[in-house]
């Protein structure tokens, strides 16, 4: 059995690939969970082949069945679970208030929603059991900082919603040694553009320009996988202990421009 073991939801591309693979370098056993076997099967062959431990696990968090049965079979293959990651997620579609279709609506909230919701209710009896851990879950600056990005009010309030969500939960889940915390990315580049529709753009945005480009930090250029996975493997570590209800910023001072 592993000492320490991590899920990671949304493991097959991007920010969570990254984290996946920071958290099995730290040492924690990962589960690597997503909706498309041969993406969570890449990670978890390149997890292998540093010499890690993973386990593949085939599921739609916006499924309640699906995402139980993942955590039941990542506790029976590892024996524990200490931190989870709630990563997965969509842009959805983007568009005027008046264009936007209940359905749309409903699959942006309920994968990003009801999906944070289902991995944080699936997973904390484990953590209980466990005696304490760690949840991280990926928000954005979109909802929290940025209210100016095109026709995203389905995304944004999922953002700000799952912010919501680690604050109330930090104080019910503190008795429980659980930590609850959310990085709050700004651009990076991952392959979330796939899981974006922008309809109407010139309906909905604001007409600035930054000449400079967005980041800050980095001159304009977009953010990597690795800097958001760095500081969620920073709050999964013990080195975070007296940090939880938290909003970290990982945007280079994007969120504030804009
Ligand atoms: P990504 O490369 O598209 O990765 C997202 C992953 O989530 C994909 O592997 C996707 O798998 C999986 N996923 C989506 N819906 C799922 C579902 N219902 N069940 C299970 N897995 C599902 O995008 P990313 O940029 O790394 O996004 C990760 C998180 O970061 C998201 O919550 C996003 O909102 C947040 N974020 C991203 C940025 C950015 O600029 N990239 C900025 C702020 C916040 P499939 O391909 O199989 O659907």
């Amino acid at each position: 059995m592993s000492s320490a073991v991590a899920l990671v939801t949304g493991a097959g591309s991007g920010i969570g690939r990254a984290t996946a693979l920071a958290l099995a370098e730290d040492g924690f056993a990962i589960g690597v969970l997503g909706r498309t076997k041969e993406e969570i099967s890449s990670t978890s062959d390149e997890i292998s082949a540093r010499g890690g431990e993973a386990a593949i696990l085939l599921a739609d968090i916006s499924d309640e069945h699906q995402i139980s049965a993942a955590v039941k079979e990542l506790v029976a293959r590892f024996g524990r679970l200490d931190v989870v990651v709630a990563n997965a997620g969509i842009n959805g579609v983007w568009a005027p208030i008046d264009d936007l279709s209940l359905s749309e609506w409903n699959d942006t909230i309920s994968i990003n929603l009801t999906g944070t919701f289902l991995t944080i209710r699936a997973t904390v009896p484990e953590l209980k059991r466990t005696g304490g851990g760690s949840i991280i879950v990926v928000s954005s600056i979109n909802g929290t900082r940025t209210f100016t990005t095109p026709g995203a009010t389905a995304y944004t309030a999922t953002k700000a919603g799952q912010v919501a969500m680690v604050q109330q939960l930090a104080l019910e889940l503190a008795r429980h040694h659980i930590r609850i915390n959310a990085v709050c990315p700004g651009e990076i580049e991952t392959n979330i553009d796939a899981n974006t529709s922008l309809r109407k753009r010139d309906e909905t945005s604001i007409p600035v320009i930054w000449p400079e480009g967005q980041v800050p930090i980095t001159g304009g250029r977009p953010g990597r996988s690795e800097d958001v996975a760095d500081v969620i493997a920073f709050l999964a570590s013990d080195k975070a202990r007296h940090i939880t209800g938290s909003p970290i910023w990982v945007d280079g001072g994007q969120g504030l421009l804009r």
